[in-house]
């Protein structure tokens, strides 16, 4: 009955996870998540009022495809602010979350066998929607010695002519890792020359603890016209269900396709959404935002200095999201045994690293209140004392 190219899916682990976990709650169980991908704060009181105003002024029918004039010009307002990067409003398209943009992205460019260099440990639907697309993911390993980061060399080795696009995602989920300007400018140097894309996914660009966050786009002319920046609001406005992603790209073939494959897909995204945006683009949300941002990094520093405290596991302290990569490997290298334990024996929900392209790890989401996190540590750390 199904489709050969539907087979290629497997479900989500970290949704997998999560759903597990809140089963286990609602039987009774006193389950700690930290699996889950969202922050636990509101969304911001601009951005709520504005989706009520767009209510009561009835603005509930169709807009152009890639969004109403005024959300397109907000983007590129918040683009030029942000990084100094110009665009125009017609090479900006919202979607359905930056997921959706994602998808929309490499349904587009990508033919049968076509390569998509994909660094690991990485966020769990790059290679899935790759592999959907008729691409073939590549993944480079890195861990703590390149801090999480693939070098020049690396890249330079796994091109080949079939080589379609480079996934960069910075601040990485899940290791936090953040490239530098002249990281990415190097690694800009060895695409100098090629047709290879750049999908920039800088979905966590507003949590980044004590450093600058360098857009991908902004570093040279060469990358800005390689480059998809891809972005949204789940994360940095804490508003994951509302559903607001963007692409931005002076590509204007590649908009159009993706323009057309929205038009006989979904249209526009929620209307009610686009007005919600705005304030949270146009930097009216930033002292909330500060707020939570503050949350994450007191947080990070308690979690990184607990569970470097507990032999057997380390942790590099991440510089941005909200994710610590914790290593196991000294007292067990599959983390789907670990994590399934974990949550079995000590009702702790974490994300194994196999589903990150990278086992011997799990992820653990700092994204809840400090009292769960001292609590569900000290529960790891019992389990990880008893470990056999
Ligand atoms: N990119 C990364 C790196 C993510 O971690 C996520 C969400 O987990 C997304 C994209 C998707 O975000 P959205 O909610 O906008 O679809």
């Amino acid at each position: 009955m199904l489709s050969q190219r539907i087979q290629v899916l497997s479900e989500s682990l970290t949704m997998a996870i999560t759903a597990q976990a809140r089963e286990l709650k609602a039987a009774g169980e006193d389950v700690l998540s930290f699996s889950a991908g969202e922050p636990d704060f509101d969304t911001p009181k601009v951005c709520q009022e504005a989706v009520i105003k767009a209510v009561q002024s009835g603005f509930s029918k169709y807009t152009a495809v890639p969004g109403a004039p005024e959300v397109l010009e907000a983007v590129c307002v918040k683009l030029k602010r942000d990084h100094g990067l110009e665009y125009k409003p017609n090479q900006i398209i919202t979607n359905v979350g930056a997921k959706h943009s994602l998808f929309n992205l490499f349904q587009a460019i990508l033919n049968e066998g076509d390569e998509v260099i994909i660094p690991a440990p990485y966020w769990v639907t790059y290679p899935e929607i790759v592999l959907y697309s008729g691409g073939k993911p590549v993944v480079l390993d890195t861990d703590e010695k390149s801090g999480f980061k693939i070098t020049p060399a690396q890249l330079q080795a796994a091109i080949t002519p079939k080589t379609k696009a480079l996934i960069l995602n910075t601040p990485s989920n899940p290791t936090g890792a953040v490239y530098s300007r002249s990281e990415i400018e190097a690694l800009g140097e060895v695409l100098k020359g090629t047709d290879i894309l750049v999908a920039s996914d800088e979905m966590y660009e507003k949590l980044v603890f004590g450093k600058p966050f360098t857009a991908v786009a902004s570093v040279s002319q060469d990358l800005f016209e390689r480059t998809v920046t891809i972005n949204g609001l789940s994360k940095c406005a804490a508003m994951p269900g509302w559903r607001f992603g963007y692409m931005a790209s002076p590509i204007k073939a590649l908009n159009d396709a993706i323009k057309n494959l929205q038009s006989q897909s979904t249209s526009n995204i929620c209307s009610l959404v686009q007005k919600a945006a705005i304030p949270a683009l146009l930097g009216q949300a930033d002292d909330e935002i500060a707020i939570m941002k503050a949350a994450f990094e007191k947080r990070r520093n308690m979690a990184v200095a607990l569970f470097n405290a507990i032999p057997g596991l380390s942790v590099v302290s991440p510089d941005g999201a909200f994710y610590l990569y914790i290593n196991t490997k000294e007292i067990e290298p599959d983390s789907m045994k670990f994590c399934k334990e974990l949550l079995a024996e000590a009702k702790v929900a974490t994300v194994p690293g196999a589903g990150f392209g990278c086992d011997g790890y799990f992820r653990f989401s700092f994204a809840t209140d400090e009292v769960s996190i001292e609590k569900g540590i000290a529960r790891i750390a019992t389990f990880v004392r008893n470990y056999k």
